[in-house]
């Protein structure tokens, strides 16, 4: 049994709540391997392969929506929050 992190149709938003893209499809915690494969429906011009999506914050605010800290993994926003990988699934 795999944890969803995201499921398909979330909406990744800056903290200020802009949209800035979507999940395809559904994500496991701790499977995040394909950023470009996995996120969608760019509300901004989509990352290039090799950037960092913390380098490119929103376009609207320039506030961030992606952060990787090294003891938490890969962190989205969305409309309710920071999602952590693990945090998060604790209280769902
Ligand atoms: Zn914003």
């Amino acid at each position: 049994m795999s944890v969803i992190y995201a499921s398909a149709g979330d909406t990744v938003t800056c903290e200020n709540g802009h949209p800035i893209c979507d999940f395809l499809e559904d994500v496991a915690v701790g499977k995040i391997p394909d950023l470009h494969k996995q996120l969608g429906n760019w509300r901004q011009p989509e990352p290039q392969k090799g950037d960092l999506p913390k380098d490119h914050p929103c376009a609207v605010c320039g506030a961030r929506w992606f952060n990787h800290p090294a003891t938490l993994g890969v962190t989205f926003h969305f409309q309710d929050g920071w999602r952590f990988q693990e945090g998060k699934l604790s209280c769902a």
